[in-house]
């Protein structure tokens, strides 16, 4: 599960090995074949939203670019399709 931390206090400091925890910098998809990006696929899309329903933004999910279009793509039919809110609230 990815989570998105929206302000880092201090710009670089290192303590203790690690403050967030591991940022791994590779793209989901690329890494893994089986895993398709689908609008169908709700809970897997959901992975890459925030709690608000917010597209995670590459700098923090790590997804390459063609993965990354792919998938603002999906999750914006998915959208549409009403499988996945816009926003929290709308219940
Ligand atoms: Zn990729």
């Amino acid at each position: 599960m990815v989570e998105v931390i929206a302000k880092r206090p201090q710009k670089k400091r290192r303590r203790a090995g690690r403050k967030m925890f591991s940022r791994h910098k590779v793209c989901r998809f690329c890494a893994d074949k089986e895993l398709e990006i689908d609008y169908k696929d709700a809970k897997t899309l959901r992975i890459f939203l925030t709690e608000r329903y917010k597209i995670i933004p590459r700098r923090i999910s790590g997804n390459c670019a063609r993965h990354q279009r792919r998938l603002t793509l999906e999750i914006k039919r998915s959208r549409h399709v009403a499988l996945l809110p816009y926003t929290t609230g709308h219940a």
